[in-house]
């Protein structure tokens, strides 16, 4: 916590091309632990000083920016403020209206309209191509990109084993309609794995959606079916420590052929958008798609909120209501 800043800043005049903004919402996303780290990657680290950019929903205030007004809700990477000056870089994109008179809540878009439903689609359709019929295997299923997951999954007829912390979660994966669900915490995952396949009578997974890594990805190589498609979105378990992952079955990605690919939520999602937006506007519209908020109130809570990603203090998404 003692890394963790508030700095108070005069409010700066506008320039062209920038907005005032008051934040309404902020996202809290483990790949933020990532971008603390002084290492090659996707994106840039985070500078020491500077504040935590990152998804938020704000109002505008004030625009010297063509096609923003006062008034409009706007999604933007300006990340953990309160408010303040949102230029071009910080992506700014105002919430479609359809949408919000529709009454979808303007912190969908840090959600399942945002981040974390995009990966679920584009990782789940996209890179692991699933279909109909494939039994898919998810873990941290009762956070934000799992929650997704499983519902996209069952919407589109896949058999769906959730993996999470807990009785609670576990509970709430199975109201999403999961088909079986392993407690992590209850004991090992591979066998909490095959006690869930056994029980579906199925032989093994088509399907790995990836949070997490470690004994879950290891698990998954113990029981992927011969053509299995990894999408390794996240790992969730080395991300603070980086502890070395021992993999006891990844040599089965030999004689069962799994594909495995690695894959960033940004690289895909702008090719992607109208048709993500429309499926998954409708999988929410139609109530195949719902989400759980863990909310944290005012800026000094983001810290405590993402601490808590790491401990699973969360049901669904973390935010932080301002
Ligand atoms: P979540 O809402 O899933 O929150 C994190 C969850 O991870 C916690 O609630 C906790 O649930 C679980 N967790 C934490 N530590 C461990 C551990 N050691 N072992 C097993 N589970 C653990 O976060 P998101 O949905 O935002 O993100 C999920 C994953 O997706 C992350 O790995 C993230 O980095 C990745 N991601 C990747 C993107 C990409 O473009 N590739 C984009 C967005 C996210 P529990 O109580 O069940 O342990």
């Amino acid at each position: 916590m003692d890394d963790f800043a508030l700095r108070e800043l005069p409010e700066a005049p506008l320039a062209r091309d920038q907005l005032r903004v008051r934040n309404h919402w902020l996202s809290v996303d483990p790949y933020m632990r990532g971008r603390m780290n002084d290492a090659k990657s996707y994106t840039a680290s985070f500078q020491l000083g500077q504040p935590m950019t990152g998804g938020a929903i704000g109002e505008v205030i004030e625009s010297h920016m063509d096609g923003f007004a006062p008034g409009d809700l706007i999604l933007h990477m300006g990340g953990w403020r309160d408010g303040g000056v949102i230029g071009l870089d910080m992506s700014p994109f105002k919430l479609p209206a359809d949408s919000l008179a529709g009454g979808m809540p303007p912190q969908t878009f840090l959600h399942n309209m945002g981040l974390t439903g995009g990966t679920a689609w584009i990782g789940l359709l996209r890179v692991a191509a699933a279909k109909a019929g494939d039994t898919v295997f998810v873990s941290a299923a009762a956070g934000a990109v799992g929650s997704a997951v499983v519902q996209i999954a069952k919407a589109r007829e896949m058999i769906v084993i959730g993996s999470a912390g807990g009785a609670e979660k576990c509970a709430w994966i199975s109201e999403l309609g999961a088909d079986a669900v392993v407690d992590y915490k209850a004991g090992p995952v591979l066998d909490g794995l095959a006690a869930a396949l056994d029980s579906l009578g199925k032989p093994g997974i088509d399907i790995y959606f990836d949070n997490v890594g470690g004994e879950h990805l290891d698990a998954a190589f113990a029981c992927a079916n011969d053509f299995a498609r990894f999408a390794i979105c996240g790992m969730i378990d080395v991300y603070n420590d980086g502890h070395p992952q021992q993999m006891h079955h990844l040599i089965r990605t030999i004689p069962a052929r799994i594909r495995m690919e690695g894959f960033i939520y940004t690289d895909q999602f702008f090719d992607c958008m109208e048709e993500f937006y429309a499926d998954m506007g409708g999988l929410i519209a139609s109530g195949a798609v719902t989400m759980r908020e863990t909310v944290h109130h005012g800026l000094e809570a983001a810290p405590d909120a993402f601490l808590g990603l790491f401990a699973g203090a969360n049901i669904g998404k973390m935010l932080v209501r301002l």
